[in-house]
């Protein structure tokens, strides 16, 4: 058994590359093989949010801190919180991140295919972030 401690990985920024905003990325966490799980702790200061994206075999994210949003495209835009488990299918396009005004803070967990977890796209803009109602259960 392997003990991964806290604070034996330093805590580092989301790059802009991927994410909109502070972002905050703690304890990431890999399978060793054959395994090919892996994942990490994001934390999302308000108004941040990832760019769009697809997981190859989905994600699964695990909400433990705050309120956020969700969405994928085409889809509602959903109010997750504290406790909330999502699934965000594969291949879909979406986000997920902060509401403007309350940080969130999630795990995230995805199996990778050919060594890939997520493809990454373009920012997701105000205008799209704020776009539509927010769906609450
Ligand atoms: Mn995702």
């Amino acid at each position: 058994m392997k003990i991964q401690r806290n604070g034996a990985t330093p805590s580092r920024q989301g790059p802009t590359a991927t994410f909109t905003g502070a972002v905050r990325i703690d304890s990431p966490f890999q399978a060793e093989a054959p395994g090919r799980v892996s994942g990490g702790i994001v934390t999302f200061e308000p108004g941040a949010r990832t760019h769009w994206h697809t997981h190859p075999l989905g994600q699964i994210l695990i909400v433990t801190q705050g309120v956020g949003w969700t969405q994928c495209e085409g889809g509602p835009k959903a109010e997750i919180r504290a406790g909330d488990v999502i699934w965000c299918p594969c291949q879909r396009r979406h986000w997920h991140g902060a509401t403007p005004t309350t940080s969130m803070t999630h795990v995230a967990i995805a199996e990778a295919l050919d060594g890939k977890f997520v493809d990454w796209m373009e920012p997701v803009t105000d205008e799209q972030y704020l776009a539509d109602p927010v769906q609450k259960d």
